[in-house]
């Protein structure tokens, strides 16, 4: 068993929904510093996934449509909230001011921003994990093991338990 760290990041809310594209483009072309061609932007936006962590019902679902370079940077999303059935209830558009939150990682020297708008509920995107992503990595961390210990012993030791 490894240890947990105490600050485990929480799990992306995930929830997706088809965007209103007539809606959507007319939200960009309104946007200042928007796309150059934002149909064809939208072109894989057919649907949208909520980037926040893990929230209650109470809270709107984002989703990020497009970032514009001025400063600070003004980003375009896409807010809605679902009943029960994951059906859309209400939904709407709103240029939001990026969060000026980031992660300095010493050890690899490198900056992560937060991808989300300034004030928004929750962690920041750098403390959010997308399952998916982490069901992927925990595959390929196993799968190295697996060859590491394939490699390293002989093959009837495999499964044996070292206390
Ligand atoms: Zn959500
Ligand atoms: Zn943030």
């Amino acid at each position: 068993m490894t240890a947990r760290r105490n600050r485990s990041p929480v799990l992306q809310c995930t929830t997706v929904t088809p965007l209103p594209t007539g809606e959507a483009l007319a939200a960009l072309l309104a946007m200042q510093g928007g796309p150059d061609d934002a149909a064809d932007h939208l072109a894989d936006m057919a649907f949208v996934l909520c980037e926040l962590g893990e929230h209650t019902d109470e809270t709107e679902h984002a989703a990020h449509l497009w970032t514009a370079e001025a400063q600070p940077p003004p980003g375009l999303w896409f807010l809605w909230t679902g009943n029960n059935g994951g059906l859309r209830v209400h939904h709407r558009f709103a240029t939001l001011t990026m969060c000026p939150a980031r992660l300095h990682d010493l050890r690899e020297d490198s900056r992560r921003w937060c991808g989300l708008f300034e004030d928004h509920p929750g962690r920041h995107s750098f403390d959010v994990s997308d399952p998916l992503r982490e069901l992927l990595h925990e595959r390929i961390r196993r799968e190295a093991r697996r060859r590491a210990v394939a490699e390293d012993s002989d093959p009837d030791d495999e499964g044996r338990e070292t206390p």
